[in-house]
């Protein structure tokens, strides 16, 4: 057995980026307000506004968990439900941290045919029953990019949030690879986010590169309004607030975001590419963001991971194999050299 190498394991197995590094430095100057209230995090906070052209609402935590647990708790009463798909992030990895932060709201979960959540299944729970013994339908909590690698586009966003907002439901956009999924759609931040009908964005840092970081912006303002008072409760408010919206700052600025989130797919396509010449290794679903899920013949899985690949096989069946912005091609040609 060689030492483990968990280059493709996760986009989280890797480290900081250099941007992200250098705007900690920089940020590790003399003294500053805390809590937020500095001109760092002032700056970050406009630099999300003028991102997504829109006065919206921006909220930093440390993890994704939270992003997506106290924000949905925003949308809910404890007597309601939040529709999201079968292998959603929220139902099936935050430890019921949704329905703990929420009080008890329940998750429900439709269909989602390559991890996107199927319009006429989230209709059906929503309408299929009105009595008070059923939890009463809130919000509809989508992942952009999917859990399987894929991403909505803005006409498939439509069709989401239309219905929700239709039925009165707000929208949430778990995106941890959020700018994996804009770098492969290549439009506006705004036309994947408000102007597609989505109402809370949680914005992920740590996958893209950053140190302990994501963001949560409220396009709806009223719906974040107590936001700030969840999250010192829940012991997300950071008091040396400036090192996480140092990072922010850097990598919104000059596109910075783009380049790592375009390397993560590039080489994800790389992944595909090379591991579907091997014979009997089969793409299971498009690369249209950092994943890449293969079915491997169990000779393959045998020789990677003798080999020391680490890789897990627990989302969508296949073998998934993450490119973070630290991959490289030569990462990906030995994985394709060991596997053939
Ligand atoms: C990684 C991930 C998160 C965030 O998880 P944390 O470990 O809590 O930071 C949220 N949603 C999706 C889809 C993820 O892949």
């Amino acid at each position: 057995m060689s030492q483990a190498k968990y280059h493709f394991a996760s986009d989280n197995t890797s480290g900081i980026c250099p941007e992200a590094w250098q705007a900690l430095d920089e940020a590790n100057q003399g003294f500053q307000p805390s809590y937020g209230d500095d001109e760092i995090t002032r700056a970050a906070c406009e630099s999300f506004r003028q991102f997504f052209e829109t006065d919206c609402d921006v909220y930093f935590v440390f993890n994704g968990t939270a992003a997506n647990s106290l924000s949905l708790a925003s949308l809910c009463n404890s007597y309601n439900s939040i529709i999201t798909a079968h292998e959603a992030h929220v139902e099936t990895d935050e430890c019921g941290a949704p329905e703990f932060f929420s009080h008890g709201a329940k998750l429900l979960t439709a269909k989602s045919p390559l991890g996107k959540l199927d319009v006429a299944d989230v209709e059906r729970l929503i309408t299929h029953r009105t009595d008070i013994h059923y939890p009463k339908p809130a919000a509809v909590s989508l992942s952009q990019s999917t859990e399987l690698g894929t991403v909505y586009t803005h006409a498939e966003l439509q069709a989401v949030t239309s219905l929700a907002h239709r039925k009165g439901l707000s929208v949430h956009m778990d995106g941890a690879r959020f700018f994996n999924a804009l770098a492969s759609a290549k439009c506006a931040p705004a036309d994947l986010t408000w102007r597609a009908g989505v109402d809370v964005l949680c914005c992920g840092g740590t996958k893209l590169g950053m140190a302990v970081t994501e963001a949560v912006v409220f396009f709806r303002r009223d719906l974040g309004e107590a936001f700030a008072y969840r999250c010192k409760q829940a012991g997300q408010l950071c008091s040396k607030m400036r090192f996480i919206s140092a990072q922010w700052l850097q990598l919104l600025r000059d596109d910075t975001w783009r380049k790592h989130a375009e390397q993560g797919n590039r080489l994800a396509r790389l992944v595909a590419e090379k591991m579907t010449a091997l014979p009997g290794v089969e793409l299971l679903y498009p690369v249209d963001a950092n994943h890449c899920f293969l079915k491997l013949p169990d000779a393959i899985k045998e020789r990677l991971k003798a080999k020391g690949w680490v890789f897990y096989s627990f989302i969508g069946g296949g073998s998934r194999f993450m490119c973070s912005w630290r991959v490289t091609e030569d990462d990906v040609n030995a994985l394709a050299a060991d596997a053939a």
